[in-house]
């Protein structure tokens, strides 16, 4: 059997160890398409957040505990560039991971694709599943801002954070203003130009089931919607979502913010609608309800307090 999964970073991986589980068990080959929306380069280095939270995970190299990064992590370089005055100081880079990044950095700038140098990396992460960017395309997510009004006087002054173009990188948007800014919507830069990664479209066509991960609907399964092909290549498919919002709230983490910039509301039954057009089931958690038109809904428990928790979601998904 083949598994195609379609995940952003933290949820994705959390329920990919239970895919993989399930896999295991059951003999199952596990492909996961992974957002590359978040990718950004700082001081030089290609950032893959997304690809790197499920590499690091999946190897056991993760810090579960911050729920980023790795296990153990020192930021010794953090420190540096900070005494230097270098920007960005806000995002954390510690030095463990500054590693990843020299190595895939390099890699980029010899000319390999970003699934290739993926493939690289993991040689020595040993995942268990095959990992694919949607893209090798530069596609990236951007925060539009709405236009600054009069501040009040508590407010934090982001004016200058609008840039020329109005938009900034939806890292800065969520990590140095905590989503906490007026912002008209998000935009996945290059998605129109970009193509889907070598044996992305093989995945979801040779995939006896696809599995849309409780990740970040608005940043990180919609930028993977948007490269050309990919959602089509869905429609008419066995396709069951896991949804990532329960009982009216993102269980971790603040997609209710990126939600509310798109006017959605934070329910299941809204982000199961988002996915309409290419779902068979969508699966809810016990206490929700969801009614969706043309998509069967079904129900069991969606925390994913641990491994066996999630295998047990994975069952629920592929019985649908
Ligand atoms: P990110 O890229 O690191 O933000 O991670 P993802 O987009 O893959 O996943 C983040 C989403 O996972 C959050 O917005 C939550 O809604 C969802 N999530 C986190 N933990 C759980 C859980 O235990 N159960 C479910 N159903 N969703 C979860
Ligand atoms: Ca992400």
């Amino acid at each position: 059997m083949r598994i195609a999964v379609l995940a952003g970073g933290i949820g994705g991986a959390r329920f990919l160890l239970g895919v993989r589980a399930w896999a295991r068990a059951h003999d199952a080959e596990v492909t996961a398409i992974v957002n590359v929306g978040d990718d950004v380069t700082m001081h030089g280095l290609r950032i893959c957040p997304d690809l790197d939270s499920i590499m690091y995970t999946l190897g056991g190299g993760s810090d579960t505990e911050r729920g980023w990064g790795r296990a153990g992590e020192s930021w010794t370089v953090k420190e540096e560039l900070a005494k230097y005055g270098a920007e960005p100081t806000w995002f954390g880079l510690g030095d463990k991971d500054i590693a990843t990044h020299l190595v895939r950095t390099r890699q980029l700038s010899a000319g390999l694709p970003l699934s290739e140098i993926t493939r690289n990396l993991c040689e020595r992460w040993q995942p268990g599943i095959t990992l694919l960017p949607a893209t090798d395309n530069k596609l990236e997510t951007h925060a539009v801002l709405a236009p600054s009004g009069p501040l009040e006087p508590s407010a934090k002054d982001v004016s200058g954070a609008r840039g020329a173009q109005g938009a900034i990188h939806f890292q800065e948007w969520w990590i140095r203003y905590r989503a906490e800014i007026p912002t008209e919507t998000f935009v996945f830069l290059g998605a129109a130009e970009s193509r889907p990664a070598p044996g992305v479209l093989e995945a979801l066509e040779s995939a006896d089931v696809i599995l849309v991960a409780p990740s970040n609907p608005v940043v990180s399964i919609a930028p993977i919607l948007a490269v050309p092909g990919l959602r089509a290549a869905l429609v008419g498919r066995r396709v069951v979502g896991v949804s990532p919002i329960i009982g009216g709230a993102p269980v971790r983490g603040m997609a209710d913010r990126c939600l509310a910039v798109l006017g959605v509301p934070v329910t299941a039954e809204a982000v199961g609608a988002l996915y309409a057009d290419f779902l068979t089931a969508w699966l809810v958690d016990s206490g929700d309800t969801a009614e969706i038109d043309g998509v069967k809904v079904v129900r069991a428990p969606l925390w994913m307090t641990d491994e066996a928790a999630t295998v047990a979601m994975v069952e629920a998904a592929l019985a649908c």
